[in-house]
């Protein structure tokens, strides 16, 4: 079992910063939704209700299947100027979770810095 579910821990889904591909974006609107991300910079980046991921209910993600992809790898991040990978600090389980795909977290983060790009 993820270790989120594990410890009925959604720690990582309060003051959410995650930011949306294309593909997540067209993914969650088909499903019905609108209005879910906003603008930080650019990036789109989950929209917070009441210092909550819009998609967070009673501490369980209303779309766990379809999550974004950024959210799938957490707590794993990588810094492509470092071209480091590590794990978020504040996550309080970040130890129990297994190693990430390392190609498919890079490919993820260089195309949403390369989706920047050609939007903006
Ligand atoms: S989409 Fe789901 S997993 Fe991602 S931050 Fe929101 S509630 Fe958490």
């Amino acid at each position: 079992m993820n270790p989120c579910l594990r410890h009925g821990c959604s720690l990582c889904c309060h003051e959410t910063e995650m930011p949306l591909t294309d593909e997540d974006i067209r993914r969650i609107e088909a499903l019905g939704y609108r209005d879910f991300y906003v603008r930080s910079g650019h990036l789109r980046v989950l929209r917070n209700v009441d210092g909550r991921c819009v998609f967070l209910q009673e501490g369980r993600c209303t779309i766990y299947p379809h999550r974004p992809e950024g959210c799938r790898f957490y707590p794993y991040t990588y810094d492509p100027w470092k071209d480091e990978i590590a794990l978020d600090p504040d996550c309080p389980y970040a130890h129990e979770f297994p190693p990430p795909d390392v190609d498919r977290l890079k490919e993820l983060v260089m195309r949403l810095l390369g989706a920047d790009d050609r939007r903006f």
